[in-house]
């Protein structure tokens, strides 16, 4: 019950569902990997649904189950709540009467729950192999090599404040709040930059350089004010310090892997067979797909642009599949598909299986918490002082 699915783009092989025994060896692509009873990995769909039906009811209030809207519809129909990652968080902080808040999501979604939630809430995550490839390009190592080398290129008046994207670590969170800085999300992103530059004069932006660059051009910082920061070879280019002093946003190279598969190409193609077409992109994506679109902005963003648009809308949009399906189906009004021709869904997200739910909630049924995610205590009060600083924008 394993699926494969071959990127014809990047090349990649992914693997979506589940790891079992026998399959882990040959199939060990992350460092989270995790193993489920062959018990669970064998069973067919029916009866992972009888069991998970059952052990939600038998939990009833001390369970909510959150999903992301990247998550496949066979995870999404057991969700309590849908959203995009800061949502589902704060509404798990608002289910006080919880004890266990189900994930279905990837991990640094698992760790911001825990970050917000009530000390006797414990967060759980499914797959603990369902990490993000973006929030891994950076760590925390990488950052503060990066901070001292900018610190003593730039001198203690640098005035650079650590801004991190949602999908991050803890860890970096947390370094932005120990370091004057902050958290965003793709909502929120202009809003964030624009604080920044009232607390400082240059902004370190990470873990995604698309986003960083999109809102620095909205915002009006020209694309010469701003340079990557490549964490892998920093330094390298003969102009490196130059373009860092002259740099107003340092962008950390980094992206996902969902959304660089959208271009140009296949917005010119969408406009040319479907003419009155509306295309509607991702701030993830790249410069290029962002200026070719008609609109862009978060996930909520474009769910909110879908249900607003009249009867016979016909929409190219560029984000994650199962979304784009689920948004299609729930709007057959409306001709609505994805820009990217091949099925090429998040494949971290992927990894949240019904077998994983119905493990988890049968061994918590029967008193035994397994894959929690827990921020330890020191990471998650700096973590939330950033997030704070977020929230407090929106005041
Ligand atoms: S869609 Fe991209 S940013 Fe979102 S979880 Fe998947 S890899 Fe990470």
């Amino acid at each position: 019950m394993v699926l494969k699915i071959e990127c014809a783009e990047s090349q990649e092989t992914r693997v979506l569902p589940f790891l079992t025994p026998r399959t882990r060896a040959k199939h060990d692509l992350s460092k989270r990997v995790d193993v489920i009873p062959t018990f669970y990995a064998e069973m067919d769909g029916e009866e992972l649904d009888r069991r998970i039906s059952a052990a939600r009811a038998t939990l009833a209030e001390r369970l909510v189950i959150l999903g992301h809207h990247y998550q496949r519809d066979e995870i999404i129909k057991y969700a309590d709540y849908r959203g995009d990652s800061f949502k589902l968080a704060q509404l798990a902080a608002g289910r006080k009467e919880a004890d266990y808040i189900l994930f279905c999501g990837v991990h640094f979604m698992a760790e911001s729950a825990d970050i917000l939630s009530a000390a006797h809430q414990k967060v759980i995550l499914p797959n603990p192999a369902a990490g993000c490839s973006m929030a891994d390009m950076a760590n925390i190592a990488e950052v503060e090599e990066c901070w001292q080398i900018l610190t003593d290129l730039l001198g203690e008046d640098a005035g650079i404040i650590p801004v991190t994207y949602m999908n991050s670590a803890a860890n970096l969170k947390a370094f932005c709040g120990h370091n004057g800085g902050v958290v965003c999300t793709s909502s929120n992103a202009p809003k964030v930059i624009d604080w920044a530059f009232k607390q400082g004069k240059r902004v370190l932006f990470f873990p995604d350089e698309h986003l960083g660059r999109n809102t620095g051009l909205k915002y009006g910082i020209r694309e010469d004010q701003m340079t990557v920061w490549n964490p892998k070879d920093p330094m390298s280019s003969e102009d490196a310090e130059e373009e860092i002093e002259r740099a107003r946003i340092i962008l950390w190279k980094g992206y996902c892997t969902t959304h660089m598969r959208f271009n140009v190409q296949q917005i010119q193609k969408a406009r040319a067979e479907y003419p009155g077409i509306k295309i509607l992109v991702h701030p993830e994506c790249r410069r290029e797909v962002v200026e070719a679109a008609d609109l862009y902005g978060s996930t909520e963003y474009i769910i909110q642009q879908i249900e607003r648009a009249p009867a016979g809308s016909k929409w190219g949009v560029a984000t994650e599949i199962n979304l784009v399906h689920r948004l299609a189906q729930e709007h057959p009004d409306q001709f609505i598909f994805c820009l990217d021709p091949i099925v090429c869904p998040c494949s971290t997200m992927y990894r949240i299986h019904p077998a994983y739910l119905a493990w988890v909630l049968e061994a918590l049924v029967n008193g035994e918490v397994i894959n929690q995610v827990s921020v330890d205590e020191e990471t998650a009060h700096w973590a939330r002082v950033a997030l704070e600083r977020m929230l407090s924008l929106a005041a």
